[in-house]
């Protein structure tokens, strides 16, 4: 049986790699997005324009591209508390998460993503969740997910997978695998279109993409960058 994917797609570096992941691997992709009253709408905006570049520079990819799903998720703004929906400074709360953590956020997208696939007929969900390089999410951890896998199955009474490309794997990693998926072009699009700041910040193009460079986001995907960079490199 073909199977046809939906990834959550936030636009930034993490969600670009695994659409490009799933572009490569099903025949038929859908995305879906999430607005749940993010401090910054900018994350929003970049999602669809790095959907239009993909579509623009990858031809074999965008037939295989389909729809693109925004669900209004404002409710979790209503119902949590957290530094990605208001505007106070980032910082680690005494549990040792950072206030960035939505409780249940990746829960609640994977159920409305499993809703809409089951109405789309898609079978495989796929999102950029990481254990390796993560914040200390605890809905980011394998574990949770591959229980929410079978939870969605078992309450959809359908055979729902989860595909998560990105667990294992290092920031460096990522721009690795982004490289060998779509080559330079594709690494170029990830540095100039998608977003991963915190602080919502695109005034200056580093060569690991626009950010504040300060927040923990901006931190990880630089380092992550120089990492690679070095990496690949050939030695002399
Ligand atoms: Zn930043």
């Amino acid at each position: 049986m073909t199977q046809r994917a939906l990834v959550l797609f936030s636009g930034g570096q993490d969600s670009t790699a695994c659409l490009a992941w799933a572009l490569d691997r099903y025949e038929h992709v859908e995305t879906i997005g999430f607005d749940y009253g993010q401090r910054h709408r900018v994350e929003l905006n970049v999602r669809i324009e790095t959907l239009a570049q993909l579509r623009n520079q990858f031809p074999a990819w965008a037939q295989r591209l389909g729809d693109d799903h925004v669900i209004d998720l404002s409710v979790l703004g209503q119902i949590s508390d957290t530094a990605l929906t208001r505007d106070v400074a980032i910082a680690y709360e005494k549990n040792g998460l950072p206030n960035t953590f939505v409780p249940g956020r990746n829960l609640l997208f994977f159920t409305c993503a499993a809703t809409l696939a089951y109405r789309r007929g898609l079978d495989v969900l796929v999102g950029g969740m990481c254990e390796t390089d993560f914040s200390g999410y605890p809905d980011c951890r394998d574990n949770t997910l591959k229980a929410t896998q079978v939870a969605l199955s078992l309450g959809l009474d359908t055979k729902l997978t989860i595909e998560t490309p990105l667990m294992w794997l290092t920031k460096a990693q990522t721009w690795a695998m982004t490289d060998a998926l779509g080559g330079a072009a594709l690494t170029r699009l990830v540095v100039e279109h998608t977003h991963t700041c915190y602080n919502g910040v695109r005034e200056a193009l580093h060569d690991w993409g626009y950010g504040c460079g300060e927040c923990p986001a901006c931190r990880l995907r630089q380092s992550g960058h120089a990492q690679w960079v070095k990496e690949t490199a050939s030695p002399s």
